[in-house]
């Protein structure tokens, strides 16, 4: 994720970059998740972004660069604060005594690490920075939120696949401090991940802000966590949205969210999803209205060429036009994709969704049935419990 030559300026970059459609369509574009503070800001690039973009930090150190690109572009920048699951083990549940004993109460909570596990630990012991209390990351994270009407909770989320590097914190931008690095083989345990993403969700609930959701080899955590938040919150739930961003979710597991959460919305990037031909699977599935687009790139000279590439994809995958002029009252029937999914976004970014009903167990087997049946490409192994009802 570090494209591009440096000695080439990016907006020479950006004229040169291929556009599907014109600046007046293009205009009405969301990149819902990026990481443009990663890179050097560059005004030119930035005061000439034909699209909008909503910046995610996450972590302490760019929660302020997030906080100033907003101030200086807020035509066209939605910020997002928030901590991310990769960083989640610098901040601690609970008053510690020491650095040493919040990691070593982590990454060696058996009563017996094995000797190469606690040689492991003291090597990577040196690289890990001072904790940061979880009550004051949730202080700062409001002071913010309440600061911007219109940000959003983000990146936060869960991922079992992240191994902790041998490597001090990088200072940002980022981008420019991309190695390799040796990675020790501690991840941060699941329970841990969720106390600290689920109080910053518990906040974003609290302030009505939508959230931007990392899932990563944790598709089970994540559709209980779903379930858990909608019963601790009833109604409140449903005045947020919460969009699952680059998710490596399956599509049937895509599919029960959906339908159990009316709330929540998908995105994904050509960056992350194109590296797996499951993700036009999964636009296949996506309801229409609860797709929105994003690049998840890091540097912000990319990020409209990368959602157009992802654009492209939708259009391909759902048979929707893009749209070579803009109209200000064109009718429902004629939307391109370009109107489909500012739609989807204006409902995302409004909130306040009707709450999702329980239905029958017949009536969700049936809809599953009919839109498998759109393609005839997959049958559910459950089908023949439905065998005769389909054509009543
Ligand atoms: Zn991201």
């Amino acid at each position: 994720m570090c494209p591009g030559d440096p000695s080439v300026s990016s907006s020479r970059l950006l004229d040169s970059i291929h556009l599907p459609a014109p600046a007046e369509v293009l205009s009405h574009l969301v990149d819902v998740h990026c990481h443009p503070t990663d890179s050097p800001i560059s005004h030119d690039v930035m005061s000439t972004l034909p699209i909008r973009i909503c910046a995610m930090a996450t972590r302490s150190t760019d929660q302020s660069l997030v906080r100033d690109l907003a101030v200086a572009y807020p035509d066209n920048v939605i910020p997002c604060f928030g901590y991310h699951p990769w960083f989640s083990h610098w901040i601690a549940v609970k008053p510690f005594a020491s650095k040493e004993e919040h990691y070593r109460n982590l990454f060696l909570a058996e009563p017996s690490p094995k000797p190469q596990t606690s040689e492991a630990f003291e090597n990577l012991l040196p690289f890990l920075p001072e904790p940061t209390l979880l009550s004051d990351v949730l202080a700062g994270l409001r002071e913010n939120l309440i600061a911007f009407p219109n940000a959003m909770l983000g990146e936060v989320g869960l991922d079992r696949a992240c191994r902790i590097p041998c490597a001090s914190p990088s200072p940002p931008p980022y981008a420019q401090h991309e190695k390799p690095r040796q990675l020790s083989p501690f991840t941060i345990p699941l329970e841990h991940q969720l106390a600290i993403l689920e109080a910053q969700i518990d906040l974003a609930v609290e302030l009505k802000r939508n959230v931007s959701f990392h899932s990563v080899k944790s598709q089970q955590a994540t559709v209980e966590l779903l379930d858990k938040l909608k019963a601790k919150h009833g109604d409140a739930w449903y005045a947020i949205s919460v969009d699952m961003h680059s998710c490596g979710l399956s599509a049937q597991t895509w599919k029960d969210i959906e339908r159990r959460h009316n709330n929540v919305y998908l995105s994904l990037s050509t960056v992350i999803n194109s590296r797996s031909p499951a993700h036009r699977e999964l636009i296949r599935v996506c309801s229409p209205d609860r797709l929105m687009l994003e690049s998840d790139y890091n540097d912000a000279a990319y990020v409209a060429s990368q959602t157009c590439d992802m654009l492209s994809t939708v259009a391909e995958v759902k048979g929707w036009q893009i749209e070579q002029s803009w109209e200000d009252n064109c009718p429902e029937a004629e939307w391109g994709v370009v109107r489909r999914l500012e739609h989807n976004w204006e409902r995302f970014a409004r909130g306040g969704h009707a709450p999702t009903r329980k239905k029958d167990r017949r009536k969700l087997l049936l809809e599953d049935w009919e839109s498998d049946d759109e393609s005839s490409h997959r049958l559910p192994g459950n089908t023949h419990l439905l065998t005769g009802s389909h054509n009543q």
